[in-house]
């Protein structure tokens, strides 16, 4: 990895895939402070985000949907990313098994996109995890921790 700092909002706002959520899904950011900085490698981070925003549209599907993307530096100065969508919860026996290279519950999914981004946020000296579902008045919560 090449890490550098960088604004979130704007690594964010530059995603192709963002701009693409469907309008029957609403996206709404909450970035606080608004010019939060990350130091890590922005085209890393950049798929990491891309792979659960896939993953939240493809997960609320046809129906109305939420995502949320909420992101702030704790006390200790590491920064949280919480990305959250409505839509079918992930059954406890599969929360880990989801981020196992290939496990898919999708007719045509790859089953990469999870495991990559664990090894991602391993390499920058971060973690993936899943929130259990309703923790936050979320069904699926995906937390990004940069330590
Ligand atoms: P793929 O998207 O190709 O299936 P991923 O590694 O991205 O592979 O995801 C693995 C599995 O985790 C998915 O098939 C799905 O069962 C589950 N999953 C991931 N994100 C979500 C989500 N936001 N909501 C519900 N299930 C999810
Ligand atoms: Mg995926």
């Amino acid at each position: 990895p090449s890490p550098e700092p960088f604004y979130l909002k704007e690594l964010l706002l530059q995603i192709e895939s963002i701009h693409l959520i469907p309008s029957h899904i609403q996206l709404t950011l909450q970035i606080e402070p608004e010019d939060l900085m990350l130091y890590a490698d922005p085209n890393l981070i950049r798929q990491v985000l891309i792979n659960l925003i896939k993953n939240a549209v493809q997960a609320i599907g046809e129906r109305t949907g939420k995502i949320h993307i909420r992101a702030y530096s704790t006390k200790e100065e590491h920064i949280l990313i919480y990305v959250s969508n409505d839509g079918p919860a992930i059954p406890e026996k599969e929360a880990e098994e989801i981020f196992v290279p290939f496990f898919t519950t999708k007719k045509e999914g790859s089953g990469i996109g999870l495991s990559l981004s664990r090894q991602i946020m391993k390499l920058s000296n971060g973690s993936i995890s899943l929130l259990k579902p309703e923790s936050n008045g979320w069904s699926t919560t995906f937390v990004l921790e940069f330590f």
